[in-house]
């Protein structure tokens, strides 16, 4: 829980983004009750609440749908993960790896005091979670695993049984040398994390930012249907996420403020879509609501100038959007995707940040 200025903030941590049916449907059901009748989509793929007026309550419903698995840990659990793994392409399902690395994050009592912020990155080969600079990373290749921190490679190469104990080693290494550090970008030599394994290729390479979520009418390749929807400004109506769940199939939350609805019958899929897009949720790729985001601005934080959320949406009704274009309300600039504009709310209206 944190305290923003319309109340309580709830954040719940979804290793991978992952979340069945039946959690939705219990989070949904306190947003409506307890919270301002939203869930908001985090660029971690993570759920939060806003709003909430019993945080008791919350928390209670939150652990009753076992989401709070660890009281000492819960604030670090920070696991993002290609969404479509072990579903629609990919060279491993690194969904157990997830399951492999929330354990040992939890079961490690040295890691309960990483900085909230640290966050760790799976990617199953396509490329999608290693442009997000995750604080320490892997992406597969071929028959090894890059190791990467702060988004560049490292030059290592691991077998995949190495993945999660070296993610957790380097978590710890961290920890014995950051200092004042939050994340591992901010470390003078962020190869200290890993002086003691050599490297094996050469070292340095980024991978390019992704964007724009998976949307609409994906074949997995087991045959069955995956629906991918954008959530305008990453607010789900907790009506919108009731009726999803309500579908009673796995949910993944993306990192691009979307979420995909997984392994469906083709009949079922149809029916969905049917249902969920005149919800409001984006299932067209050419919708300009894939290249607007904004952080939460006013009324939700006092450090904002602007509605920005009303600025987002004036752009997008306009249909004035070329390329991704991010509203903050102030020179933090929450959210902020590593590629596109960016505009910043001041008193005599938004410029653009350079
Ligand atoms: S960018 Fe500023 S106004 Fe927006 S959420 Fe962050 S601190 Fe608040």
């Amino acid at each position: 829980m944190h305290q923003a200025a319309d109340g309580a903030l709830a954040r719940l941590r979804l290793p991978g983004g992952m979340i069945t049916a039946a959690q939705l449907q219990a989070l949904a059901h306190a947003a409506s009750e307890f919270g301002n009748d939203t869930l908001e989509l985090t660029v971690r793929g993570n759920l939060q609440l806003r709003g909430v007026r019993d945080a008791p309550a919350v928390a209670d419903a939150a652990q009753a749908a076992g989401l709070l698995p660890s009281p000492t840990h819960e604030r670090v659990r920070n696991i993002v993960a290609s969404p479509l793994s072990g579903r629609v392409g990919g060279l491993v399902d690194v969904r157990p790896w997830v399951t492999a690395l929330d354990a040992a994050i939890q079961a490690d009592p040295a890691l309960a005091g990483l900085p909230g912020r640290f966050l760790f990155g799976l990617d199953d080969g396509r490329g999608d979670i290693s442009g997000l600079g995750t604080d320490v990373g892997a992406t597969v290749e071929g028959d090894r695993v890059a190791l990467l921190l702060a988004g560049r490679d490292t030059g290592i190469r691991l077998g995949i049984d190495e993945v999660v104990p070296t993610l957790t080693r380097v978590a710890r290494r961290f920890l014995e040398i950051r200092g004042k550090a939050w994340r591992v970008r901010e470390l003078d030599d962020p190869t200290e994390l890993v002086s003691d394994v050599a490297a094996t290729v050469p070292a340095g390479h980024g991978w390019p930012p992704v964007t724009r979520p998976p949307v609409g009418w994906i074949t997995q390749d087991d045959g069955r249907t995956a629906l991918g929807a954008a959530v305008p400004l990453g607010v789900l109506q907790a009506r919108q996420a009731e009726f999803v769940a309500a579908i009673e199939a796995p949910v993944v939350i993306t990192p691009w403020r979307s979420l995909l609805v997984c392994d469906l019958a083709e009949g079922v899929a149809d029916t969905a879509l049917r249902v969920l897009a005149p919800l409001g949720l984006v299932f067209d790729e050419n919708s300009p609501w894939l290249d607007v985001s904004a952080c939460v601005g006013s009324p939700g934080c006092e450090k904002s100038l602007a509605d920005v959320r009303a600025e987002a949406t004036r752009v997008v009704d306009e249909a004035t959007v070329t390329g991704h274009v991010h509203y903050v309300g102030c020179e933090r600039a929450c959210g902020s995707p590593p590629t596109g504009q960016v505009f910043v709310a001041t008193a005599a209206g938004f410029r653009e940040r350079r």
